[in-house]
């Protein structure tokens, strides 16, 4: 299934660069609320890419102080805002009767001395706004695009932190889509319809393919005993059930010393004690929780290289091709559950468990 047969709702923000803003500017999300009719009034959700369901994350901030996941719904009162008049008065910006007014919202763009230009917004009852970060310098908003104050969409400026932006693309919409990135200042927000997220796995299901994952009590060749996909990454890995996978040949097994030597030139290596590939890395498997990054239920058998993350082929596949914006100028795929940059030649590994052994 693709993220992005689904229904699409309309984006918005301020761009405050380059322009003296005189209303205290917040990046929002605005949403027609012709979008939903009949249901919940549910529009969607905006989950933050790196937190895996709040299960771990490599983030050091205290997550109790911040929310990973907003459910958005529909308000009993619109409150969304357009463009109302344009207008110019050869005063400076403070001075202009409409922005010393607290009960209008007034853009100013200031030039020469006493040169200032009015947009004023109206109240949309039609529009539903919801304030997405309440960081005072959020400079805008990308959809892998750049989206500007009016919904006009641009190509990415040449640095993130240029000041000429880039074209304009005016046959493309500022409308989410189910499955929709959104960049702010380098945090990773995932928009999901209610739609597509009905579509998606529960977390209740994803919870009910790991169990059966587990009871098929995957075994360690070498220590012999019944592995355990954890639902959280574990730092104090020294239990005995805690699954890793060879890189290469991707057998699941515990943690032992078997195979593991050192190449002439120094560099550590792992021989699989089932095939006897040479891996250089062996990597500890932790559970990708937060359902709203799966594509499906399918069968957990894949995880993402470097980080460990098990998902669906479907899912692991998804990701690694979706390059996210790094650092000022590149991009680069991750891992939703926790954003660790994905290995460039073998961006996730396929997993093969010694499992069922016990069935007959
Ligand atoms: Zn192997
Ligand atoms: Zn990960």
């Amino acid at each position: 299934m693709s993220l992005h047969d689904h229904d699409s709702v309309s984006l918005d923000s301020r761009d405050i660069e380059n322009s003296h803003v005189d209303v205290n500017d917040k990046a929002e999300i605005i949403l027609p609320s012709s979008v939903i009719d009949d249901d919940d009034g549910k529009y969607g959700e905006l989950i933050l890419l790196g937190y895996n369901g709040s299960q771990d994350s490599k983030m050091s901030v205290p997550l109790k102080r911040h929310r990973t996941k907003m459910i958005l719904i529909r308000r009993k009162q619109g409150n969304g805002i357009k463009k109302g008049s344009v207008s110019q008065v050869n005063v400076a910006a403070k001075d202009a009767p409409a922005v010393l007014d607290s009960s209008r919202h007034v853009v100013s763009y200031s030039y020469g001395k006493h040169q200032t230009v009015l947009v004023e917004y109206i109240l949309d009852p039609n529009k539903d706004m919801f304030q997405e970060l309440d960081e005072d310098d959020v400079p805008s908003l990308y959809v892998w695009r750049e989206v500007s104050v009016d919904g006009d969409v641009y190509t990415l400026r040449e640095t993130r932190s240029s000041n000429a932006r880039g074209a304009m693309v005016p046959e493309e919409t500022n409308m989410l889509q189910d499955g929709t990135l959104i960049d702010l200042c380098g945090a990773t927000l995932l928009w999901r319809t209610a739609d597509g997220l009905a579509k998606s796995p529960s977390a209740n299901e994803l919870e009910m393919a790991l169990d059966r994952l587990n009871a098929g009590k995957p075994q360690c060749p070498v220590n012999l005993n019944t592995l355990i996909i954890p639902k959280k990454r574990s730092n104090n890995s020294t239990s005995s059930r805690q699954p890793y996978v060879y890189l290469n040949c991707g057998h699941v097994q515990g943690k032992h010393d078997w195979g593991f030597h050192s190449t002439l030139n120094g560099l550590p290596t792992f021989k699989c004690p089932i095939c006897l590939a040479e891996s250089e890395r062996v990597i500890q498997l932790t559970m990708g929780m937060e359902s709203s990054f799966h594509l499906d239920s399918g069968s957990l058998d894949y995880a993402f290289n470097p980080c460990g993350h098990v998902a669906s082929f479907s899912t692991v596949r998804y990701w690694s091709r979706i390059p996210l914006p790094h650092g000022t100028n590149s991009f680069h795929p991750v891992c939703p559950f926790c954003t660790t940059l994905l290995a460039t030649e073998k961006p996730f590994v396929r997993l093969i468990f010694q499992d069922h052994l016990f069935d007959n």
